[in-house]
C-alpha cells in the first residue's frame, strides 16, 4: 500500500470514526485507528473488518499520551489526520467540565504536534454546529455565522479546538487543515454491524426512538409542542452517518489537492429541517412499529429549529448528501435490532 495514503483516525472505533474508517477503506486510504476503548466497543473492530474484508491497524492508545502517539506517527509516518477522538455528553460536560477541556483539548494539541513535527499534510477535525450556538432569527446558518457561547463545556471545547486550530495554522501556514461543523449525525451502516451505541440513556433524539421501539425504554416524550414551526415541534438538520463520514474523506481528497496550505470550517448538514413530530411519524411509517410517545415541556437550551446552509459542501468539497431521513431511520433501526440480538444471545 502507499505510505502516502496512510491516515491516522483517532476515535476510529466510535460512531462516527467507525464509518469513515470504512469510507476511507472504500476511497484507497489505509486507516490507522487510535482508539482506546473507552467510550466504544472491542467488537467494532471485529466488525469494521468484516464490513472491509481485511485487517484493520488498531492503536489503544490514550490521544494525550505524547509519546505513545508520537511513537505510532514516527513508525507509520501518516499522510492525514482525521481527529474525532473526544468527550461528547452534554450533561456529562456540565457535571465534570475540566474532564471534558483536559481530553478534548490536550489530544488537539497533541495531534498538532505531531502535524508539525512530522510534516503530516491533511488534518480534518470533528467539530459541530453547536459553535453556532443559538442563532437568533437565523434557520438556516452558514459558516459566516458568528461562532457564539456554547451552552455546554462541551460545546466550548468544540470553539477553543476551532480556536486552538486558526492559532496553529497561523504558525504553520503550510497545513492544510479543515473543521468540519456537524450538524445531527444519525442511521447506521447498512450491514447494522457498526453504529451509535450510546452509553447509558441517550439524549440524542434517533436514539431515543429506537430504544423505546425496542422496548428498553417506555415511552418518548417529546420536548415541547408549541414551538413556532409548522407543528410545533422542534426542527434539526439530520444527517446520515454514511454521508458524514463520505464527507470527510472528500475534505481529506480535497486538501491533498491543494498546492498550499489553508484553514477552512465547513457544515456537514443535508441542508433540510425535519421536525420531532416528523422523525416519529416517519419511523412508524417506515418500520410499521408503533413508537409510544407523549409531549412533554420543552428542553432547557433547545433552539426551536436549525439546519445547515450546506452550500460551501457542495461547492469546497463537491459533495451532496446521498440518503434520505427514511434510509437515516431504517438504518438506525436495524442497528437497534442487531444490538438487541446480540444482548439477548449473551
Ligand atoms: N428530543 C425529544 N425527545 C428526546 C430527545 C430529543 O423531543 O427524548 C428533541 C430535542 O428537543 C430536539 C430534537 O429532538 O428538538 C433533537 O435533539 P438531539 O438531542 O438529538 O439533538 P440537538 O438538540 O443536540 O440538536
Amino acid at each position: 500500500m502507499d505510505e502516502k495514503k496512510k491516515i491516522i483516525v483517532t476515535g476510529g472505533a466510535g460512531y462516527i470514526g467507525s464509518h469513515t474508517v470504512v469510507a476511507l477503506i472504500e476511497n484507497g486510504y489505509e486507516p490507522i485507528v487510535i482508539d482506546d476503548f473507552r467510550n466504544s466497543q472491542k467488537a467494532v473492530v471485529a466488525n469494521l473488518e468484516k464490513i472491509t474484508g481485511q485487517k484493520l491497524s488498531v492503536h489503544a492508545i490514550d490521544c494525550c499520551n505524547e509519546e505513545a502517539v508520537r511513537n505510532l506517527f514516527a513508525s507509520e509516518k501518516p499522510m492525514g489526520i482525521i481527529h474525532f477522538a473526544a468527550y461528547k455528553a452534554v450533561g456529562e460536560s456540565v457535571e465534570n467540565p475540566l474532564m471534558y477541556y483536559q481530553n478534548n483539548l490536550q489530544s488537539l494539541v497533541v495531534l498538532l504536534k505531531m502535524v508539525k513535527e512530522f510534516k503530516v499534510e491533511t488534518f480534518v477535525f470533528s467539530s459541530s454546529c453547536t459553535v453556532y450556538g443559538e442563532p437568533k432569527g437565523a434557520i438556516s446558518v452558514d459558516e459566516g455565522f458568528p461562532i457564539a457561547k456554547a451552552f455546554s463545556p462541551y460545546g466550548q471545547t468544540k470553539i477553543i479546538c476551532e480556536q486552538i486550530i486558526e492559532d496553529f495554522h497561523k504558525s504553520h501556514p503550510e497545513g492544510k487543515m479543515i473543521c468540519l461543523r456537524y450538524f445531527n449525525p444519525v442511521g447506521a451502516h447498512e450491514s447494522a454491524l457498526i453504529g451509535e451505541y450510546p452509553i447509558g440513556k441517550p439524549n440524542n433524539l434517533l436514539p431515543f426512538i429506537t430504544q423505546t421501539a425496542i422496548g428498553k425504554r417506555e415511552i418518548l416524550t417529546i420536548f415541547g409542542k408549541d414551538y413556532d414551526t409548522p407543528d410545533g415541534t422542534c426542527i434539526r438538520d439530520y444527517i446520515h452517518v454514511c454521508d458524514l463520514a463520505e464527507a470527510h474523506v472528500r475534505s481529506i481528497a480535497f486538501l491533498e489537492k491543494q498546492n498550499r496550505g489553508l484553514l477552512d470550517a465547513v457544515n456537514v448538514g443535508t441542508g433540510k429541517g425535519t421536525s420531532v413530530k416528523e422523525m416519529v411519524d416517519t419511523f412508524e411509517e417506515a418500520t410499521g412499529v408503533e413508537l409510544k410517545h407523549q409531549f412533554g415541556p420543552r428542553r432547557q437550551g433547545d433552539v426551536p429549529a436549525i439546519y445547515a446552509n450546506n452550500e460551501k459542501m457542495q461547492r469546497v468539497l463537491g459533495f451532496t448528501p446521498q440518503k434520505t431521513i427514511r434510509d437515516s431511520i431504517t438504518s438506525a433501526w436495524n442497528w437497534e435490532k442487531y444490538i438487541h440480538e446480540n444482548e439477548s444471545s449473551k
